[in-house]
Order: C-alpha cells, then structure tokens, then sequence
C-alpha cells in the first residue's frame, strides 16, 4: 500500500506485474522496459521504483541507482538497434509534457532526421547581472 501522496500509477501496477511490458531491466531500485508508444524503435523507459512524482521529489539513493544504470543501458540500446546517437529525456509537470505521474527517463534512439525526439529549443541570450543574481540565489537553494 502507497502512502496518500504516492499514488498508484500505470508504472506502479509494470513494477507490480499487474500490467505487463516488455521489460529490459530490473534491481532492487530500478525497472525498465519498452514504451509503449516508441518515437523511434528502441525507445525505453527507466523508471526508479520508488513512486516519487517529480525529479525533485525523488531519494538520492533511488536517483544513484537510476544513474548508475544509465550508461549500462544506453550501451546496451546502442548495440541491440545500432543506432548509436539518442537522447535523454525526462519531463517533470504536465506543462513540460509529464504525462505518467511516476519519475521517468526515456533513452530514445536518433537513427535519422524523421524519428527519435524532435526538440524545439528556442535558446534566449543569458543577461550577466541576472545569471549571476539567479546562480547566486540557486546556489543558496541547494541543500545540503
Ligand atoms: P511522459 O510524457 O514523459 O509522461 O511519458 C510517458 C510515457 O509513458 C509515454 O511515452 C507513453 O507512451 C508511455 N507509456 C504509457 N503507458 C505505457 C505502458 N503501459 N507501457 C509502456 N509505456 C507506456
């Protein structure tokens, strides 16, 4: 049973066996499997299991575990498609695109211009006072 605020979620019930997928990986911490609805073939999810909502709200020890399996993964996509550019992508609120309310990394192949993730990047110019206003006050954030 979930506490209040981690509530059950499509991933919770591939973690449980309750839904099936075609799972690529699994550890104490760390699941992953094929999405279901690939940008290009290949195209896996990896998820902690711990249901943390959002990247912020997830454990140091759950965030290690899913870092240390990144590059084990990306390694082995690289082999199993062939295809060796990707990108990582991982979207937190439903206005950046969260869909699926369970931290999640999709690992997803480039093989070519027309799949893979298309990115819209609409890059600003950093002004010097406010970047170093905005360092100043994130630097102060972090915690411990
Ligand atoms: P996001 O928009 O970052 O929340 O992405 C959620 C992802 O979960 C989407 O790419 C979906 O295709 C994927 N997804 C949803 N349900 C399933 C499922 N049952 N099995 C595999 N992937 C799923």
């Amino acid at each position: 049973m979930l506490p209040a605020a981690m509530a059950e979620t499509i991933f919770t019930k591939i973690i449980s066996g309750e839904i099936p997928c075609h799972k690529v990986y699994e550890d104490d911490l760390v699941f992953a499997f094929l999405d279901i609805g690939p940008l290009s073939a290949g195209h896996t999810l990896v998820i902690p299991k711990e249901p943390a909502v959002t990247l912020d709200e997830l454990s140091a020890e759950s965030a290690a575990a899913v870092g240390r399996v990144l590059p084990r993964l990306s390694r082995a996509l690289v082999k199993a498609t062939g295809c060796n550019q990707y990108n990582l992508l991982q979207n937190n609120g439903t206005r950046a695109h969260q869909v699926v309310q369970h931290v999640h990394f999709h690992l997803i192949p480039k093989p070519d211009e027309d799949s893979g993730l298309g990115v819209g990047w609409p890059a600003g110019k950093l002004d010097p006072k406010q970047g170093a206003d905005l360092a100043a006050r994130i630097a102060a954030a972090l915690e411990a």
